[in-house]
């Protein structure tokens, strides 16, 4: 029998809370009932600086039943913040991470505490299907994971953040100090025993994704910034291969002047190259600078988070 955690982070879910905690008690009892679990283990609702009423029902829930907890925080802070936050907080053998509206089928948790109890240390949820993502959402995600992978990023194809971590896998994660966190990034580098739960991803309970296009863009970017080093190695490559060429240009150019005495006068040659490496330059510049800035950033060790309330 384990002492088991779930972790919820919760930004605006209001819709759909009421919902989730109770399919959780009604689970986390189920779970007890068949020994697998200890009276102990809770549900860690962390607020994540909502503006509706999501703390006023978390709090009603946490009054009438102790095995459900919140942890407030001072404001949004973004899923990944919110989500280390929880982790950090929550007691238990092993922690559970999972979205709170419902797209995440519940019916695997026993699965992955099965999975714990025979001796894995980390055990990820899959998304068998995605059926139920929009095509945008569907193949911009699955676009992406390739991209990480071929940039050396390790990462579980189709895994988001629903995932069961024993306790010595969470003081594993705790070593790592980066204040921008892309956490399906750091798992995998964990290393430990690892299993995989397969499940169909679907619909939103209720309520709309609270990813907003600017931070699934924030997220995608930082997931490529954090692990890979490999975008500035290719602006080092097209440096390289640029000059090159220009070095055969230049000696093209004058031996066509000495042996031939005919030289091109273009317009278009001299100009648009000028335009061209403009922007190569312009978008070098700008990788390298997501990269300085991703420095200045870590270098400044901020808190990635602070708890208002607990409860
Ligand atoms: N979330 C959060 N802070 C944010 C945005 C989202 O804590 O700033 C939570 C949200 O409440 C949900 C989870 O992160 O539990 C995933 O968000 P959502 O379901 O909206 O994303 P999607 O499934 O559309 O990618
Ligand atoms: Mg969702």
């Amino acid at each position: 029998m384990i002492k088991l955690g779930i972790v919820i982070p919760c930004y605006n879910e209001e819709q759909v809370l009421s919902e989730t905690i109770a399919r959780l008690r009604a689970l986390l009892a189920q779970l007890c009932e068949s020994n697998k679990i200890n009276a102990d283990s809770a549900v860690y609702l962390v607020d994540d600086g909502s503006q509706d009423n999501t703390w006023k029902l978390i709090q009603a829930s946490a009054a009438e039943d102790s095995r459900i907890r919140g942890i407030k925080l001072s404001r949004n802070r973004g899923h990944q913040s919110a989500l280390i936050a929880g982790l950090e907080t929550a007691e238990g053998d092993a922690l559970i991470s999972i979205d709170a509206d419902l797209q995440d089928d519940l019916g695997v948790i026993e699965k992955m505490v099965d999975l714990h109890i025979a001796g894995a240390d980390i055990v990820y949820g899959v998304r068998e299907s995605r059926k139920t993502d929009g095509f945008f959402k569907r193949a911009t995600a699955e676009f992406y994971y390739r991209i990480l992978g071929r940039m050396g990023v390790q990462i579980v194809f189709n895994h988001a953040d629903y995932r069961l971590m024993s306790r010595r896998a969470i003081k594993a994660l705790m070593a790592y100090s980066e204040v921008n966190l892309f956490l399906r990034g750091i798992v995998p580098q964990l290393g430990y025993t690892t299993a995989v739960v397969a499940y169909d991803r679907g619909e939103r309970f209720a309520g709309e994704s609270k990813y907003s296009l600017r931070k699934m863009i924030g997220l995608a970017v930082n997931g490529i910034t954090s692990f890979s080093v490999v975008p500035l190695r290719l602006i080092a490559g097209l440096g390289l291969a640029i000059s090159l060429f220009s070095l055969f240009m230049i000696v093209w150019v004058v031996l066509g002047k000495i042996l031939l005495h005919s030289v091109m006068p273009g317009w278009a040659s001299s100009v648009v190259p000028i335009y061209l490496l403009g922007g190569i330059q312009l978008l070098s510049v700008g990788v390298i600078g997501e990269y300085v800035g991703k420095i200045y950033l870590e270098t400044k060790r901020r808190p990635r988070y602070f708890i208002e309330e607990e409860i």
